[in-house]
């Protein structure tokens, strides 16, 4: 296997099952780090909608309001462009929620007759926002371009009105039992609550042959009996049995499973990860950029480092400014001497052609702009 070779490929996906629900995929020709930042923002930076207020009037079940409120919660939502359908309620001009940044869901239902009743997702019904005072003044400055947005079913409880899909039990009542609910559902991610993930699972395997070492198997007497390969194996050449260990190897393909609630398909799911991947790391490469301009003081007596870097010791020990000024600063010091930041400095920045995004974002010259700069009195940085 030629590395250097490898490191120069672009990246590749390589979709090997598509359903409503879920896709497969192959990703290769990216290191272990980007595969799991995108496992990792798919399931967390996404944002939804989901029921994030209830108002409970009238509640004769055998469950109690926060019972059902969080049930609620947990319902998934129609999703689908989010990004542009509906503010956050944070952003948003209203004081409270309005039509812009909230959606309306109303629950009405009781039991008359001897069988129980599943009260189900189905029985949510969506209403328009009721116009708030607050609503009327922004209205004319602001035309709220979020509501065209939208399709028909955003915001309706996934899988309502389709005989194929299954709705979500909320509560089982009996006669004489009622539920009177409103409630209030709202953009979020996340981080926030779990009930914004659009994803049910996400998940991604390498090294099916674990040729890396990176896993270590415990077994009774025979190893490859009792762990047996996965479907992934397929797609990978086996080892030798008296192969020698490789410590250079690094894993390359990655096999991804990524499964939706349904409030997003997954096509959705995957391109709206990499593009909030894709921001997070625009917004660092602009920081880091902006960080250039301060006014950071020439290096006099040698302590600039300290009051930059706050480590100290890698300018400490035996940092000589006018030979630093002219050669010695390199990346290879600063990040032997100081591994918390100048380590992850060069290895991340000083590698932008082997980056698997380095052609499309603009990350390389900013970062030159901000960090590569061959004179390191300019910004007191010099990878
Ligand atoms: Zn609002």
């Amino acid at each position: 296997m030629n590395t250097q070779l490898q490191d120069d490929l672009e990246p590749t996906v390589r979709i090997r099952k598509l359903e409503r629900d879920r896709v497969n995929f192959v990703l290769g020709n990216v290191d272990l780090a980007f595969a799991n930042s995108l496992r990792r923002v798919m399931m967390a930076d996404i944002p939804t909608v989901a029921i994030d207020m209830v108002e409970i009037e009238i509640n004769t079940t055998v469950l109690p309001d926060e019972f059902i409120a969080h049930r609620l919660g947990m319902v998934p939502l129609n999703s689908s462009n989010c990004d542009e359908a509906i503010r956050y309620t944070r952003d948003c001009t209203c004081l409270a929620g309005c039509s812009f940044c909230a959606m309306m869901l109303v629950l009405n239902i009781s039991c008359h007759d001897d069988n129980t009743l599943d009260v189900t997702s189905d029985h949510l019904e969506v209403i328009p926002y009721p116009v708030t005072e607050d609503e009327h003044m922004p209205i004319h400055d602001d035309p709220g371009e979020e509501m065209s947005k939208r399709g028909p079913y955003f915001g309706h409880p996934v899988g309502k009105d389709d005989p194929d899909a299954r709705p979500v039990l909320i509560a089982k009542i009996r006669k004489g039992q009622e539920l009177k609910i409103r409630c209030i559902a709202k953009k979020g991610i996340a981080k926030e609550h779990a009930k914004f993930s659009p994803c049910s699972a996400v998940s991604f395997e390498y090294d099916p042959y674990n040729k890396l070492r990176h896993t270590t198997y415990w077994y009774e007497t025979d190893i490859k009996a009792e762990w047996p390969l996965s479907e992934n194996a397929r797609e990978e050449e086996a080892p030798r049995d008296d192969e020698p260990f490789d410590f250079n190897a690094k894993p390359n393909k990655f096999y991804f499973e990524v499964e939706t609630d349904g409030s997003l398909g997954p096509q959705e799911v995957v391109m709206k990860g990499l593009a909030e991947l894709q921001n997070k790391l625009a917004s660092l490469v602009l920081g880091l950029k902006s960080g250039a301009d301060l006014d950071i003081p020439e290096p006099v007596h040698g302590h600039m480092a300290e009051q930059v870097w706050d480590g100290g010791n890698a300018a400490g020990m035996g940092w000589n400014p006018p030979a630093v000024a002219s050669t010695s600063w390199t990346a290879a010091t600063v990040a032997s001497s100081s591994p918390g930041r100048g380590g992850a400095a060069s290895n991340g920045w000083s590698q932008n052609n082997d980056s698997p995004m380095g052609g499309g974002w603009g990350a390389a010259p900013a970062a030159n702009a901000g960090w590569g700069s061959p004179n390191p009195r300019a910004n007191g940085w010099n990878m």
